[in-house]
C-alpha cells in the first residue's frame, strides 16, 4: 500500500493527565493513579489514531512529561535537584538537570510501555527515544566534559533499550534529533555515527526525525531568522542517506524546506511531514494529498509514508483530532482511494 499514515509521536495528553496544551506540563496524579492514568491515555491515544485510520502507530507519548528528560530521568549519573541554566540548541534558555558522574542504564526505562502499547493494537506500532545529540543538548555535563563522549555514552545506553523495545515486537523505533538541524559540524564528524551506534543490530526499521520543533515562541523566532530558504537539511540528508538509518522523517507542510532535498535521502523511506503542528489551522486532505503528489515527484512513492512535521503534544485534543483524520484521508486520497 502506497503512503502508509503515521505521526511523528506525540499527541495532546487528556485534561485529568496533564494541563492541556502546555509542553512538559507536570502530572495531575499520583501513584498508582497516575500508572492507571499513563495507561488509559494510551489506549485513548490509540483509539484516536486507529478511529482516524492511522497505519502506524504510537502511544502517543503519554507516559513521558518531557521527549528527552523523562527518558534521562531514568539513567545514573544525572542530578535532577541541583539544575543548570543553558541554551538549548542556540535558541531558548531551560534549567536542565547537571550530568555529575558517568551515566548508565541500570534498568529498562521504557521497555514495559512498549510492551504495553505492543499489547493493546493490531496495528504496526512505532516507540520514538530521543537521539544521542538532541539528549547531550539537553543537559549540562559537569562531568565528560566533551558532548562527543557523552554522545557515545547515550548511545550505547540507548541501543541497550533500543533492543529491549524492540523485543517486545515493536515495527520502529525512532530517534529524535531535532539538534541535527543546528549543529551541522558535529553531525558530520560524530552525530551520524552515534546515531547508528543507537540502532546498531536493532531487529526492527529504524528512523530519525529532524524538524524545526514546536510552534513555541522561541522557535517562531528562530525561523524568522532562516531566511526565504531552509536548506538545513541539506548539510544533514546526504550524510543520512550513506548510513544505517532506514527512515527520515522530516518537516514540509508550511515550512520553507524546498522539497527538493528529500531526493538528498537516497534510498530511505522518506516521512513526508504533511501536517503543520506550529498551526491550530486543520488541513485537508486535498493539502495532505498534494503534499505528497509533490513528494512523489522526487522519490519513489513506495519509499513516502504520510506523516506529522513533529510531535501535536502542544496542540488541542480537538484539532490533534482534526489534523489525524486529515493525514489518513489525505493520504487515502493520493493513492486514490
Ligand atoms: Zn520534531
Amino acid at each position: 500500500m502506497l503512503f502508509p499514515s503515521t505521526i511523528a509521536g506525540s499527541l495532546p495528553k487528556p485534561a485529568w493527565l496533564a494541563q492541556p496544551q502546555a509542553l512538559w506540563a507536570p502530572w495531575l496524579l499520583e501513584g498508582e493513579a497516575l500508572a492507571q492514568g499513563k495507561r488509559d491515555a494510551v489506549r485513548l491515544a490509540l483509539f484516536e489514531q486507529e478511529r482516524a485510520g492511522i497505519d502506524i502507530v504510537t502511544d502517543g507519548e503519554q507516559t513521558r512529561r518531557h521527549f528527552v528528560t523523562t527518558f534521562i530521568e531514568g539513567l545514573e549519573g544525572v542530578d535532577f535537584a541541583h539544575k543548570r541554566t543553558v541554551r538549548i540548541r542556540n535558541r531558548y534558555d531551560a534549567d536542565v538537570p547537571v550530568v555529575a558522574g558517568p551515566v548508565a542504564r541500570r534498568h529498562p526505562v521504557y521497555a514495559e510501555d512498549a510492551r504495553f502499547l505492543r499489547a493493546e493494537t493490531g496495528r504496526r506500532v512505532k516507540f520514538t527515544l530521543p537521539g544521542p545529540m538532541t539528549m547531550v543538548d539537553t543537559l549540562h555535563d559537569a562531568h565528560y566534559r566533551s558532548r562527543e563522549k557523552l554522545a557515545w555514552a547515550f548511545a550505547e545506553i540507548l541501543n541497550a533499550e533500543a533492543r529491549e523495545i524492540a523485543a517486545a515486537g515493536v515495527d520502529v523505533i525512532q530517534f529524535d534529533e531535532p539538534a541535527f538541524n543546528v549543529y551541522f559540524d558535529e553531525v558530520r564528524d560524530w552525530g551520524v555515527a552515534a546515531l547508528e551506534r543507537a540502532a546498531q543490530g536493532l531487529p526492527c526499521t529504524t528512523a530519525v526525525h529532524i524538524c524545526y520543533g514546536y510552534g513555541i515562541a522561541a522557535n517562531v523566532e528562530w525561523k524568522k531568522t532562516l531566511g526565504s530558504e531552509w536548506r538545513q537539511y541539506e548539510a544533514t540528508f546526504p550524510l543520512l542517506a550513506r548510513s544505517t538509518i532506514g527512515q527520515v522523517s522530516l518537516e514540509c507542510q508550511n515550512s520553507r524546506v524546498p522539497l527538493d532535498l528529500i531526493a538528498l535521502l537516497g534510498d530511505k523511506d522518506v516521512l513526508v511531514g504533511a501536517i503543520d503542528v506550529a498551526s491550530e489551522r486543520v488541513e485537508t486532505p486535498e493539502e495532505v494529498a498534494a503534499t505528497l503528489a509533490a513528494a512523489a515527484r522526487l522519490v519513489a512513492p513506495e519509499r513516502i509514508q504520510a506523516c506529522t512535521n513533529c510531535g501535536m503534544v502542544p496542540l488541542s485534543r480537538e484539532v490533534a483530532r482534526g489534523k489525524l483524520r486529515a493525514l489518513a484521508a489525505g493520504a487515502a486520497l493520493a493513492r486514490g482511494g
